[in-house]
């Protein structure tokens, strides 16, 4: 964790601190300021209260720094398990952003995201060495620009790490980790946001400047465009398996010497 409680104020780790306790559960924490991890508070006497919890790098912290201190680390109680979750970034209107260096299971990925509904992934896309490699060579297969930025591809996987398909909210991808943005191309600094899909194999991605990103979230309008992108595909969706069903209903004809039936009549007339 990077604040502890002491006298009731939010603190973050130094050698020498006494007396923190962990903002959660109320439990002793001492400071961990070694050269190995990032400075961070531990338990005592207990592992993390929550167990959702990953061990904190450099670019966990770089991310949270972009955001005021108010919205860093809120506890979140779980009432179905009694537990408390850590959100790493809760914003004043409600959005959850968590970030996510090391693997995850789907299952509980999707706990996560059943939990803090209202949220986005940032995933830390260096931490493979495959991860952008596997994703520019993506670009060369062909896909469709919908709308500026907005790009539709057949198959998310030829892109984007099987584990985060699927999802239900949307999930931003960094391949620049901790490098800084003036020595990146193009490519590698720009985020990129996979949007929830119904299909099992297309995948729609926006390109967002970290710019607008961070902008968007600190002035609340993230959540609206996105919320309003997402509606604008399920209503496409629906469109599209309405007209499906539209033309299963179709009768469908055959010919049969100069005349066309209907093809229940030329069952009748002619499979008997
Ligand atoms: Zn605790």
């Amino acid at each position: 964790m990077r604040f502890a409680l002491i006298n009731d104020k939010p603190t973050e780790a130094m050698p020498g601190l006494v007396d923190a306790v962990c903002p959660g559960c109320g439990a002793s924490v001492i400071a961990k300021c070694g050269t190995q991890k990032i400075h961070h508070w531990a338990h005592k006497n207990m592992r993390m209260c929550d167990s959702w919890w990953e061990t904190e790098t450099e670019w966990h912290r770089a991310w949270k720094n972009k955001f005021p201190f108010e919205w860093q680390e809120i506890f979140l109680p779980d009432e179905q398990t009694g537990e408390k979750h850590i959100a790493d970034i809760q914003t004043k209107y409600g959005l959850v952003i968590e970030f996510q260096h090391s693997f995850i299971n789907p299952a509980e990925r999707i706990s996560r995201e059943e939990f803090y509904k209202n949220m986005v992934w940032v995933v830390d896309g260096t931490r493979l060495s495959r991860d952008f490699p596997r994703f520019v060579k993506g670009g060369k297969f062909g896909s469709i620009e919908l709308k500026p930025g907005i790009i539709k591809v057949d198959f998310a996987d030829d892109y984007f790490p099987r584990n985060w398909l699927k999802g239900s909210v949307p999930v931003v991808f960094d391949f620049l980790g901790i490098d800084d943005p003036a020595n990146a191309d193009y490519t590698r600094k720009t985020l990129y946001c996979l949007f929830p899909s119904h299909d099992d194999f297309e995948a729609v991605f926006a390109k967002i400047s970290r710019r607008v990103f961070i902008r968007t979230v600190l002035n609340g309008e993230w959540s609206e465009r996105v919320t309003a992108f997402m509606d604008e595909m399920e209503q496409e969706y629906i469109e599209k398996q309405k007209q499906r069903q539209r033309n299963l209903q179709q009768p469908i004809y055959y010919r049969r010497n100069r005349f066309v039936y209907p093809a229940k009549i030329y069952r009748k007339k002619w499979r008997r």
